[in-house]
Order: structure tokens, then sequence, then C-alpha cells
């Protein structure tokens, strides 16, 4: 099951790992209030579906002023987007995300999969982010940098160092993705994920990183034991 990428943000943001603020809006008044309350001035309109590569077909749009981020709004609410991801019928757009514009310095590759029959969790990384991945995979292997990690061991720091030299990354960034490859290994494990996307990883002018865009999938399995522990915790 794949959760939406304002729900992978706030997992993210549970560990640390850092994202643009944002809020959910399910109607045009609502977007307006959204931006207005993150304050600022540029949002990201975000339609959220069940696909990528929706920047391309319409369903991310940058909005400067207040009236783009009711127009965009009104334009995606209640439409179907159709990107390369979905069929020609698209996907409902039920709910935009409003989020504070970020200053993109690079745009990075970042995802974690999981190899069920070795037990492995595996982080693939590379410089060229933000295109279609399995472009770069064809094409520019070499870009692509691969780093499995032994469950008993976890991941070790030359694993990330190997991670930030393929991401070509600058000292100080490196100490900062160190911190969120970490808090994403974590969150994988306590989450139990089968799958985990960000494109595009950004550095940002302030020197940041930081998730731009979110996928996690989890087996549903999974989220039941999660929410059947989590009852345990807090019978209501
Ligand atoms: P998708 O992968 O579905 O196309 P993304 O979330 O990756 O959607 O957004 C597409 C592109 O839009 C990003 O590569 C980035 O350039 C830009 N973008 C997305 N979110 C923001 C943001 N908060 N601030 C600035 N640019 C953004
Ligand atoms: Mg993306």
């Amino acid at each position: 099951m794949n959760l939406h990428e304002y729900q992978s943000k706030k997992i993210f943001s549970d560990y640390g790992i850092q994202v643009p603020r944002g809020q959910v809006a399910e109607t045009p008044e609502e977007a307006v209030a959204a931006a207005e309350a993150l304050g600022g001035t540029l949002w990201v309109v975000k339609a959220q579906v069940h696909a990528g590569g929706r920047g391309k077909a319409g369903g991310v749009k940058l909005a400067k002023t207040l009236d783009e981020v009711r127009d965009y709004a009104a334009g995606m609410l209640g439409q179907q987007l159709v990107t390369p991801q979905t069929d020609a019928e698209g996907l409902p757009i039920e709910k935009v995300y409003i989020e504070s514009g970020s200053n993109i310095d690079r745009e990075l590759y970042l995802s974690m999969v999981v190899n069920r029959d070795a037990r492995k969790v595996a982080f693939i990384v590379s410089a060229d982010g933000g295109m279609d991945i399995e472009e770069v995979a064809e094409k520019t292997p070499e870009r692509i940098t691969t780093v499995n990690i032994a469950p008993e061991v976890g991941l070790a720091e030359y694993q990330i160092r190997d991670m930030a030299y393929g991401l070509e990354l600058t000292k100080p960034q490196m100490k900062a993705f160190a911190k969120v490859a970490r808090a994403l290994y974590q969150m994988f494990i306590d989450i139990d994920a089968s799958q985990v996307e960000i494109n595009p990883l950004i550095t940002t002018g302030e020197g940041e990183i930081v998730a731009l865009d979110a996928k996690i999938n989890i087996e549903e399995h999974a989220l039941y034991r999660q929410s059947a522990i989590a009852e345990l915790r807090d019978p209501s």
C-alpha cells in the first residue's frame, strides 16, 4: 500500500528528516488558507495521487501569489490526473498539498528497497535526481550507487561515505546527509516499509538536505500490525 506524499512526509518529519512545511487542502479556499498560514512568497500546489510524474502532467505547480494558489488548486481538485505512471483514465485528485517553495540547489535521487530473499535493505542513490531513474539506470548505470545493508551490522559509516561520494556532496552536506541516511534506515525498519523513494532529495541554497518528494510503500500486514500495536498502547 502506497502512502500519499503528505503522509510520507509526516513520517519523515517525525524522524527528523527535513521536508518543506505544508498543509493539505480539499477546496481552493482551504488551499489559500493553507498558503496564508505557511506565509512566504512562493508556494507549490501538489496533487495527492498515488503516481509519480505529476510535475510533467500539471500536477505540481509553483504559485507566486495567493490567487495563483487558488487557481491551481481549483484546476486540480475534482479532476483526473493522467501521468506516464497512470492509465489513460488517470487518478482522481481529491486533495492537494500546499507547500512552501524550496530554494533548490541540486536535485538528487534516493530510494530504499528490501530484498526479501536476502532479508537485506538496500539504498539506491544518484546525483541525477529529478529525472526518471529507470532512464539513468539504462543509459548511465555508473551514476547510480547501491549499498546493501547487513541487518546484523546496520548502516555503516563507510556506506554513508560511499553514498555521499556518489551524490557528489560537499563536506558539510555530507554531515547533513549522514543524519538523513541514519534516520531513513531507522524509519524503514521501524515501520516495516517495503519501499521508500525520494525523487528529488535536494540540497538547498541554505546548505540543507531536504526531501522534496516522498513515497513510502508499506505492506498491508505491517500496517495492521502497527495499528494493533497503537491500539494496545492507546486503547480508546
Ligand atoms: P513528481 O515526481 O510527481 O513529478 P515532485 O514532488 O517530484 O513530483 O515535484 C516535481 C518537481 O517540482 C521537483 O523535481 C521540483 O523541481 C519541483 N518541486 C516540488 N516540490 C517543490 C517545493 N516544495 N519547492 C520547490 N520546488 C518543488
Ligand atoms: Mg518526484
